[in-house]
């Protein structure tokens, strides 16, 4: 089929979704993305998960091959290291790789997405669909379901190639789960998150381009900067931990024990605010058998294999779907049953690797890291 002729329809206008519609515009595909939420450009609550994210290696292949990687580094903090709050206040820091000086880079979620969207719509070829949520999907024949979000009317949408880039809960992966033989994992860790901010003044006085991390064997804290000198704080922490620190002084109490260093850093009062306020998210893992139904439905991102964050790779690894993606349509002449089939077969070892590695760095983060390299490896040998 000519390429000009093929309708590729994405579900899911997060960051791998909107990356996916820039390849496969630039590929020459009628590209539809469809959107449950509103256009993040147009509205300030359109937040994700997370207010910034680790860009690396992986994702900057895939930003490279459609030409903006420059553009999104530019507007990145680079961060060439981990710098450890120890309780003891012995802080150090540890340099990623000091001989290739090779560094990650903390990237703003809304930035990353609205200048994908942005690129996106530069091309004649797509017709971007906010407000639209899928509901219902028939494999068989191609068809998609969406409830307009303002209208409340429903509208039926058919495309060549079906991907689904819409999350962790994808609506489309529920649809690929009735297939014979697909199997699928899904494991909530008994650990949660909240987010916290330190404010540019004070953040300016932080060692700037590290992720800091406070390890604390049980849970931990870590700090990603900002381009305005902002970072973003998470703690992770057993979701029944969380539940205890019910009161203000509790809540005090317990950064001034374990977090010393970082209470004048958020301010008491905000720090206990966000604290009371903020509901901890879950952390989910999940794994799946393949990728593809039939010739034409796809899954990629979080959708094919959501992971806890501790690797900092799940955006990544979503980025990294789509360069594969492209480079099998490429290798394969846009033969989508063929293209398919093999990006499972290529992909699902790897993203099960990476899901493991992220649940392992959890403890490397929170407790192995603070030790001496020799009993790293004892305990590695014992996991
Ligand atoms: P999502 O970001 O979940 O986007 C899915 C989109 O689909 C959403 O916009 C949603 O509204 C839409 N959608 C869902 N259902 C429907 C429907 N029925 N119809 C229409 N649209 C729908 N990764 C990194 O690489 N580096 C990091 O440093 C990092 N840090 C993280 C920190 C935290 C605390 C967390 C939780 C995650 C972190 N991640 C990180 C992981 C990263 O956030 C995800 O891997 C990434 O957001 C996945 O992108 P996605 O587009 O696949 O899914």
């Amino acid at each position: 089929m000519n390429t000009r002729d093929c309708k590729v329809i994405i579900v899911g206008g997060g960051l791998v979704g909107s990356l996916c519609a820039l390849f496969m515009t630039k590929r020459g595909f009628k590209t539809e993305l469809y959107e449950y939420r509103e256009d993040p450009r147009v509205t300030q609550f359109a937040r994700g998960r997370s207010i910034n994210l680790a860009l690396s290696n992986r994702a900057r292949k895939a930003l490279q091959k459609v030409g903006i990687e420059k553009k999104i580094l530019a507007c990145g903090v680079p961060m060439k290291g981990r710098f450890i709050h120890n309780l003891n206040n012995k802080n150090k820091s540890l340099e990623f790789d000091p001989r290739t000086k090779q560094c990650t880079y903390s990237v703003s979620r809304n930035f990353l997405n609205e200048q994908l969207l942005e690129e996106v719509e530069n091309h004649p070829n797509v017709q971007l669909h906010f407000n639209h949520k899928l509901i219902n999907v028939d494999l068989e024949n191609g068809h998609l379901t969406f409830l307009q979000m303002k209208t409340g009317k429903t509208i039926d949408v058919s495309g060549d190639l079906l991907i689904g880039a819409d999350g962790a809960f994808s609506t489309v992966r529920r649809a690929i789960q009735q297939v014979p033989l697909f199997n699928f994992s899904q494991t909530y860790i008994d650990h949660g998150y909240i987010e916290m901010s330190i404010e540019p003044d004070i953040g300016k006085t932080i060692e700037a381009n590290y992720i800091h991390i406070w390890p604390r064997k049980d849970f931990m804290m870590i700090a990603l900067p900002n381009l305005d000198n902002s970072w973003t704080v998470t703690l992770f922490m057993s979701l029944d931990k969380f539940k205890e620190l019910d009161s203000s002084t509790k809540v005090l109490n317990f950064f001034r024990r374990f977090f010393p260093d970082s209470v004048k850093l958020l301010g008491e009062k905000q720090l206990v605010e966000d604290f009371i306020l903020t509901k901890p998210s879950p952390l989910v893992s999940i794994k799946c058998s393949s990728f593809h139904a039939g010739g034409n439905t796809l899954i990629i991102g979080d959708a094919a294999h959501a992971m806890v964050p501790f690797y900092g790779q799940g955006m990544n690894a979503g980025f990294e779907d789509c360069l594969l993606l492209d480079s099998l349509l490429e290798s394969y002449n846009n033969n989508f049953p063929l293209v398919l089939r093999k990006f499972t077969e290529i992909r699902r070892d790897d993203a099960h690797a990476i899901c493991d590695l992220a649940m392992y760095n959890y403890r490397e983060m929170r407790d192995l890291v603070t030790r001496p390299s020799y009993l790293i490896r004892k305990k590695i040998d014992d996991l």
